[in-house]
């Protein structure tokens, strides 16, 4: 077991609520720090935070809507052609993530899937419920419940001897359900404070739900100016953009 830090480097959702970066957290356990999503902002607040990209070895991202993927095509050509990065980058996430990171680097930059990668680039495609090994983490993806055109997933990750469980955008799941029992850290999102619709979760179904499954440490996070109105009222920690915690 050895320390475990995340930096929120972004813990908005997809509309700059409250001016914040979009999702976006550094996780440092041993030498295999790791980004958990990567919105479309997120090399900016990289930047503001000091962080050396180049010492990031994976990428875990839940969905491919902009705010936890769009940040890619960004993240990938800074790595070729600025910073000059050597070491080998893994990228996993939900199925189809190899076609989507082929159209999205060609939306933004036509012609730089071609490129080749002055790097080693690893493709992991996360199948349900599959624990899968990439460097020193151990993750599994687990369907999550949102817009039905993609993919979207909840994340477990082993990593330093401790397990973190990232909800990414959903509604609750029976699989939340089962994985937050057992865990050391949730950080879920929490999109209205009391507003219930399809596709998100809100604060007091996270307060209900998650008191029910003993849950031992929760961060809030993707919070709509609604829930960041409220953070005063939450009995759960709050991200802010920038925030250290360690486990
Ligand atoms: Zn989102």
């Amino acid at each position: 077991m050895c320390n475990v830090k995340l930096t929120f480097i972004g813990c908005g959702d997809a509309f700059g609520s409250g001016g914040r970066f979009q999702s976006c957290i550094l996780v440092e356990s041993g030498n295999s720090p790791f980004l958990i999503d990567c919105g479309s902002s997120s090399l900016i607040s990289i930047r503001q935070n000091s962080i050396n990209p180049n010492g990031i070895e994976t990428v875990l991202v839940t969905n491919f809507h902009g705010d936890h993927f769009g940040g890619l095509p960004y993240f990938l050509l800074d790595a070729q052609l600025m910073k000059k990065r050597s070491r080998d980058l893994a990228i996993a996430g939900p199925p189809g993530l190899e076609k989507r990171l082929t159209e999205i680097m060609e939306a933004t930059f036509p012609g730089s899937s071609a490129m080749p990668m002055r790097f080693g680039l690893h493709i992991e495609e996360l199948q349900p419920g599959i624990n899968t090994s990439i460097g020193n983490l151990r993750v599994t993806a687990f369907p999550a419940a949102h817009l039905p055109q993609d993919p979207h997933i909840h994340l477990r990750i082993e990593c330093g001897g401790r397990v973190i469980i990232y909800t990414g955008d959903t509604e609750w799941t029976d699989a939340l359900e089962l994985i937050c029992a057992d865990s050391d850290l949730i950080i879920a999102e929490s999109y209205f404070f009391d507003k219930q619709i399809s596709y998100h979760l809100d604060y007091v179904t996270l307060a209900q739900k998650l008191g029910e499954v003993g849950a031992k440490r929760v961060v809030l996070t993707h919070m709509s100016e609604q829930m960041l109105a409220k953070v005063r009222e939450s009995k759960f920690q709050c991200a802010r953009d920038g925030m250290l915690i360690e486990l």
